[in-house]
C-alpha cells in the first residue's frame, strides 16, 4: 500500500476508534534506522554494551524455566536492587522500562480532571503524552533562558508533579537542596523524581524516601547499565506509594518483566565495578566533548546527563540535523519553540565522538 492508500486505510477504520485513541498525540521515540550503518547519538543509549555478567545470567536461564510464568513480584531482583540503595524491598517496584512505570504512576497518584500536575515547559515529551492519555490535567512551569526550571514554579496548588533530574533534553541537573525545598513545600501530593540520567552525575533523591512518604524516585537500567533493550525500570519509595504502583500494575499485566529481563538486571546491578567504569568514562567523554564544541563557537548547555544540549548561534538547528544525517551521524532535534535551535547528542564512544566532533566542525567553517 502507497502511503495515501495507508492514510485513506486509516481514516476509514477511525470510525472503530474509541474518543482516547481519537484524542492521542502518542510520544515520537528517536527513529531507529536500518537503511544503513549511522553513527546513532539519537536515543541516549549506552556506547557500552551490558556487564559480560548481564550475558552470562542471561544464558543460564533454562528452557524448562521459560516454560513457566516469571515471579509476578519479581522477590530476587527488589532484594538486589534494595541491598544496593539500601531501602527495604517493600520500597521497591520493579517494571518494563521508567516509561511503564510513568504510566503505572500517573494511574496511581493522579486524579483525572481535578488540579493540575505541574512538569516544566521544556521536559521528557512522554509527560504530556501521558496527560492525554489519562485525562490528567497539566500546567507547565516556565524555564529560563538557560533552561534552568525555577523552583517556585512549583510552590502553587497542584495534583502531583514530575521532575526529570537530570532534565531531558537538556541535561540540566537540579541540586538536592532545590528538591528538597520542593517536597517541602508539597506535602500534600505525589513528587515524582524521574532520575533515568541520574548516574551520570546528578544528586539521585532516593535518600529521601523515609523522610518523605509522597516521594517516588523513578529509575532505569537503559542508560547507565546499557539495558535499554532488556527493558528495565524500577521505583523507589515509601512502601504505600509501592502498594499504589503494585495494584496498578496487577490490574494491567502480572508478568511486565520476563525470566531473561529478571536474571540480566541482577546481574547488572551486582556487577558494580563494571558500572562504575563505564558510568565514568561517558562522564569524562562528555566533559571533553561539550569543552572542545564551547572552544569551537558552540552553546552547550552543563550537562549532567548521558547527552548534550548544543546550538551554534549562525546555524538553524534543522540544517545542522540534515547536514549530520548526510554524513550518516545521527542526533536528536525537536522542532519545537525556544528549542528549535539545539540538538541533542548522546555521548558515543571516544572514536565515535572524535568523528562526530571533526564532522560538525568542518560543517559550521563553512559559514
Ligand atoms: N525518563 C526520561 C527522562 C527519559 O529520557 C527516558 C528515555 N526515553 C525514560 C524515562 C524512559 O526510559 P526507559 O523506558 O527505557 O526506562
Amino acid at each position: 500500500m502507497d502511503n495515501s492508500g495507508q492514510v485513506k486505510y486509516i481514516f476509514c477504520m477511525s470510525k472503530y476508534w474509541s474518543t482516547t485513541v481519537k484524542n492521542i498525540k502518542p510520544y515520537t521515540p528517536g527513529e531507529q534506522p536500518k537503511d544503513k550503518k549511522y553513527i546513532k547519538l539519537n536515543t541516549n543509549e549506552n556506547p557500552y554494551p551490558p556487564s559480560p555478567r548481564v550475558i552470562e545470567a542471561i544464558r543460564q536461564v533454562t528452557d524448562e524455566s521459560l516454560r513457566l510464568y516469571p515471579d509476578p513480584v519479581c522477590d530476587l531482583l527488589r532484594e538486589t536492587i534494595a541491598a544496593y540503595y539500601k531501602v527495604k524491598k517493600e520500597q521497591v517496584f520493579a517494571g518494563n522500562g521508567s516509561d511503564e512505570l510513568l504510566a503505572f504512576a500517573y494511574l496511581a497518584f493522579f486524579e483525572p480532571a481535578e488540579k493540575p500536575i505541574l512538569f516544566a515547559e521544556i521536559t521528557y515529551s512522554f509527560y504530556p503524552v501521558y496527560a492525554t492519555l489519562f485525562k490528567t490535567k497539566y500546567k507547565l512551569i516556565a524555564v529560563d533562558d538557560e533552561f534552568n526550571v525555577p523552583a517556585e514554579g512549583y510552590y502553587q496548588e497542584n495534583g502531583g508533579i514530575i521532575i526529570a533530574n537530570s532534565n531531558a533534553p537538556t541535561g540540566r541537573g537540579v541540586p538536592l537542596k532545590t528538591i528538597k525545598t520542593i517536597l517541602g513545600q508539597n506535602k500534600d501530593s505525589v513528587v515524582i523524581i524521574d532520575e533515568a540520567y541520574i548516574d551520570f552525575g546528578g544528586e539521585s533523591a532516593v535518600g529521601l524516601i523515609d523522610e518523605y512518604p509522597n516521594l517516588l524516585v523513578i529509575q532505569t537500567m537503559s542508560k547507565s547499565r546499557a539495558l535499554a533493550g532488556l527493558r528495565i525500570g524500577y521505583a523507589i519509595g515509601s512502601e504505600g506509594l509501592i502498594e499504589a504502583i503494585t495494584r496498578i500494575k496487577d490490574s494491567v499485566n502480572s508478568y511486565t518483566l520476563d525470566r531473561l529481563a529478571l536474571a540480566g538486571a541482577v546481574a547488572a546491578i551486582k556487577d558494580d565495578a563494571y558500572f562504575q567504569k563505564t558510568r565514568t568514562k561517558i562522564i569524562q567523554t562528555r566533559e571533553r566533548i561539550s569543552n572542545r564544541l564551547t572552544e569551537i563557537g558552540f552553546k552547550v548547555i552543563p550537562s549532567q546527563a548521558n547527552f548534550i544540549f548544543i546550538s551554534y548561534p549562525q546555524y538553524p538547528g534543522s540544517a545542522l540535523f540534515q547536514q549530520l544525517r548526510e554524513k550518516d551521524i545521527l542526533v536528536r532535534y525537536f522542532n519545537k519553540p525556544k528549542i528549535d535551535n539545539f540538538l541533542r547528542v548522546t555521548i558515543g564512544t571516544d572514536v565515535e565522538m572524535d568523528k562526530f566532533l571533526k564532522t560538525i566542525a568542518a560543517i559550521v567553517a563553512k559559514r
